[in-house]
């Protein structure tokens, strides 16, 4: 049996629609800023597209671009007159950052109500301790990805490889706020095959092409591949092609989380709006 393939596309779609029809009711329009240094390829993509599609859902957008040698007390300047600008909702510096630039000093230097990558510890410690805040991009996108295919993970064993502040140790937040009992595997896990194997629900966030193959799959499961790896001219996931004999359901890549990262994105400015001025995102 092929499993069945949940596309990221179709579920961001769907997350447009409810952001644009939110929208047409605000008496304001989020304004998104977003901070890039040098000009990383991969960054360069990145930024262009959370540009456009702010731009496409009638957002204010404006992209900063500063040189690779920008100084780190400059860029910590420039986020304060940000944080200090009433108009501004959301403040996103694009990671990775320069070597010269401490990313936690930057992090912790954008006001938590404009952090819509949710990377500040305040915001972390709000996820971790249940309470409302801005969390970030990519887990939501793979929760939200589940939910619009309808599964329910209360009670359902979920695993997660990769243990990354972006990717692993949030989604192992969000996913127990869902009531799933999660295991967070990583490099130094022992008889990972095995962990994964348990799994009802398998996350892989490794960043390491197709490191999971059928054998490592429970049949039935669904499997979230959240790798991005560029090979060559290829870009792979985590997850080898063949996981979908086994599987019940599976992300593709590209096509799968991808896409719902951007739409988290957008999900967090309108949110970020509501909490600056209301204290609540609805
Ligand atoms: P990272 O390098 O920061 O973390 C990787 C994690 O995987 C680490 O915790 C490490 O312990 C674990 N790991 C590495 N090799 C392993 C192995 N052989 N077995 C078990 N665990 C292993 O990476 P990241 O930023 O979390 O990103 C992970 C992947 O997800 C990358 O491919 C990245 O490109 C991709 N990504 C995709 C999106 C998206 O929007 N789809 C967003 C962020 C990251």
């Amino acid at each position: 049996m092929a499993a069945r393939l949940l596309s990221g596309h179709e579920a961001a779609e769907a997350v447009y629609a409810e952001l644009k029809a939110r929208l047409q009711g605000l008496p304001f329009t989020p304004f998104l800023r977003v901070l890039r240094l040098g000009e990383d390829p991969a960054s360069v993509a990145y930024v262009r597209l959370k540009d456009k599609r702010a731009r496409a859902l009638g957002y204010r957008s404006q992209v900063e671009v500063y040189p690779e040698d920008f100084p780190e007390e400059a860029l910590l300047r420039r986020i304060q007159e940000l944080n200090a600008d009433s108009e501004v909702d959301g403040i996103l510096v694009q990671l990775p950052l320069p070597r010269h630039i401490r990313p936690e000093r930057v992090l912790e230097a954008i006001d938590p109500l404009k952090d819509v990558d949710g990377f500040h510890p305040l915001n972390v410690g709000r996820l971790w301790s249940g309470g409302e805040g801005l969390f970030p991009c990519t887990p939501l996108g793979v929760v939200r990805l589940l939910k619009h295919y309808g599964v329910d993970l209360k009670g359902k064993e979920a695993v997660i490889i990769g243990r990354s502040n972006i990717v692993g140790k949030p989604l192992a937040a969000l996913l127990l706020r869902e009531d799933a009992t999660v295991t967070l595997a990583h490099s130094k896990t022992e008889a990972l095959q095995e962990v994964a194997r348990r799994a009802e629900v398998l996350v892989v966030a490794a960043g390491r092409p197709h490191l999971v193959g059928k054998d490592w799959v429970r049949p039935g499961a669904i499997v979230v591949d959240v790798g991005i790896n560029r090979v060559g001219e290829k870009l792979l996931g985590d997850v080898h092609p063949e996981v979908a004999e086994v599987a019940s359901a599976l992300t593709p890549v590209p096509g799968g989380v991808g896409p719902m990262t951007v739409a988290m994105l957008m999900h967090n400015t309108l949110k970020a709006a509501l909490l600056r001025r209301h204290g609540a995102s609805s």
